[in-house]
């Protein structure tokens, strides 16, 4: 399995020399087994995902995609526009969320002539397909998927995407707090070797922050810890913080985790293979 972070930032992006190290991208995520790919989210990490997909396909051959949404804010959408495979009629894109008709309306917006020249998606040359995800387990590119709701502004979706013995769980866009979500989060995440947990705040910020709908890297490791998960990815960094913070906050992190868990501050272009 590996899981490559395309991006990792939330809200906006923000690059500038300070952030060299971690990068500016939002959110995206890719777990593979194989030839086989699942994406998460597509904000702008997804354009380098494309340039990849792209330089690495054989012209006219069919391709399905398999893309996997926490939640349809900016920040996680905000790459699809620009995701060169919609634009051709080989590619076949899956686009499963929580609720299929709101996917297909939110991303026939993001092409709306408003936004865009394409002027729909029904000028697209891809096929786009919009699934609503069923309770419980799905199988999708071959991964057993499940998933459990987390607190956020209009909700947000964590996965667990299991391979064989392996298992990765993505969880943004989650405040801590909620007794009922937190236990659910650990429940997903029980035993899996990765955890890519939302950690935008610092414990001061944290504070000043409640009801916004993220976590701290405090709260990442907690959960982490009480999943016994292998290694915890800090994730969805905020757009202000520059690559000294995001390398203190992995310390700190780190040293609260003792020799019970890795810690790894997620930076765009990582690749993690369990
Ligand atoms: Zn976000
Ligand atoms: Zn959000």
């Amino acid at each position: 399995m590996r899981v490559v972070l395309w991006g990792t930032r939330g809200a906006i992006t923000t690059p500038g020399p300070a952030k060299v190290n971690h990068g500016a991208n939002t959110a995206c995520v890719t777990v593979s087994d194989g030839d086989r790919m699942l994406i998460l989210d597509g904000g702008i990490g997804i354009i380098p995902l494309a340039e990849r997909i792209m330089a690495t396909r054989r012209p006219g051959e069919k391709q399905s995609l398999h893309l996997l949404m926490s939640h349809l804010h900016w920040d996680h959408v905000i790459g699809l526009p620009f995701f060169t495979p919609v634009f051709i009629p080989s590619f076949t894109l899956a686009i499963n969320g929580r609720d299929a008709g709101q996917i297909a309306s939110t991303t026939d917006r993001l092409f709306s002539s408003t936004y865009s020249p394409i002027k729909g998606t029904k000028n697209l040359g891809a096929e786009l397909v919009y699934r609503g995800l069923d309770p419980g387990h799905t199988r999708m590119a071959g991964f057993e998927v499940s998933h459990t709701e987390l607190s956020h502004p209009g909700g947000s979706m964590a996965f667990r995407i299991q391979s064989g013995e392996r298992a990765v769980v993505y969880a943004t866009d989650h405040e801590a707090g909620d007794r009922v979500r937190d236990e659910g989060l650990v429940e997903l995440s029980r035993g899996a070797d990765i955890l890519v947990h939302d950690a935008q705040w610092t414990l001061s910020e944290r504070e000043q922050s409640k009801g916004f709908g993220h976590s701290s890297w405090r709260d990442a490791v907690v959960c982490g810890l009480a999943a016994g998960v292998g290694t915890l990815v800090l994730f969805h960094h905020h757009p202000h913080h520059d690559d000294l913070v995001l390398e203190e906050m992995g310390r700190q992190a780190a040293a609260m985790a003792g020799s019970r868990m890795d810690v790894l501050v997620a930076r765009d272009g990582m690749i993690i293979e369990p």
